[in-house]
């Protein structure tokens, strides 16, 4: 399924800003959130410095923070859910405005 393809409150999926973070001085690389998402967003990375990336931010689900819940060291933050409400609403009247 692609999810990135999908629209979220009449928007474009690929338009909302909605992610985890990851704080590389707090992760410990335990791999406990990227176990927990079904979606696919994470992605690890051998050998390099950062062993996991947030590979596929379009694939999060909007206003999804589960996978913060997970993390021991709260090294996962996300956007602010008000800030990005408000500019969903934005993208939806620029699209009806034409
Ligand atoms: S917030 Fe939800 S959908 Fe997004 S990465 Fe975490 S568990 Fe997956
Ligand atoms: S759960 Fe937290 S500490 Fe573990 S890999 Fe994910 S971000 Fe890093």
């Amino acid at each position: 399924m692609q999810v990135s393809e999908e629209t979220f409150m009449g928007v474009p999926r690929k338009d909302i800003p909605w992610c985890p973070a990851i704080d590389y001085e707090k992760c410990d690389y335990c791999m406990e959130c990227d176990e927990f998402c079904p979606h696919g967003v994470f992605e690890r990375r051998e050998g390099e410095e950062k062993k996991l990336v947030v590979a596929h931010p379009e694939n999060c689900v909007v206003f999804c923070k589960v996978c913060a819940k997970t993390c021991g060291p709260d090294a996962l933050s996300f956007p602010d859910k008000t800030e990005t409400l408000e500019l969903i609403k934005r993208l939806r009247e620029d699209k009806r405005d034409g």
